[in-house]
């Protein structure tokens, strides 16, 4: 069945001597090549030259702390209910005496884990938290050969406790307005 009118019938017909030589379709492919060389160049050299990135962007997510280094995170399972990539794992724990300065609340989440394969960067999770602890942020997710390294867990997802850690997503709640 004929689906559209752009097929063309390649001919098998007998080159001439100067087809032969191949010289007019090479000096008309490097009069193309050369065309190119004084356009604006559509690459950049990542990673040393990093493309301004749009406030939408959606990248490699955070747990974020409050105000006193403590966690925000209660491992209230929301966001991997949420998640429809069923990428997020999580173990809760309750939270021991003298360890107030470490986790906001009287349950905190003693494994979190996000399997950065599976995920699709949906933003569900950050909308689903009700505990201002899970953004996404403007990191983009590094390549790697080997698959385990894709699981992120707390070590990596936590925002540091000094300010230089921390991790600011003050513009992206501004840009999208969110009730936090
Ligand atoms: S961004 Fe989407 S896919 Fe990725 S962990 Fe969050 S909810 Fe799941
Ligand atoms: S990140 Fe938010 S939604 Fe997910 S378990 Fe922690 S508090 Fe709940």
């Amino acid at each position: 069945m004929k689906l559209t009118n752009r097929s063309i019938v390649a001919a098998n017909k007998e080159l001439n001597w100067v087809e032969k030589l191949y010289l007019p379709a090479i000096v008309k492919g490097m009069m193309i090549t050369f065309s190119h060389i004084f356009k604006k160049k559509a690459t950049v050299k990542y990673p040393e030259q990093i493309r301004p990135i749009a406030p939408v962007y959606r990248g490699v997510h955070v747990l974020k702390r409050d105000e006193q280094g403590r966690e925000n995170c209660t491992a209230c399972g929301l966001c991997a209910v949420a998640c429809p990539a069923e990428a997020i794992t999580m173990d809760a724990a309750e939270r021991q005496k003298g360890e107030e300065n470490l986790y906001r609340e009287e349950k905190y989440a003693a494994r979190y884990e996000i399997n950065m394969l599976r995920c699709i960067f949906c933003g569900l999770c950050e909308e689903a938290c009700p505990k201002d602890a899970i953004y996404l942020t403007d990191r983009i997710l590094p390549s790697n050969y080997a698959r385990d390294t894709f699981i992120y867990g707390k070590d990596i997802l936590v925002e540091g406790i000094t300010p230089e850690g921390r991790v600011d997503i003050s513009k992206r709640k501004k840009d999208y307005h969110m009730n936090t």
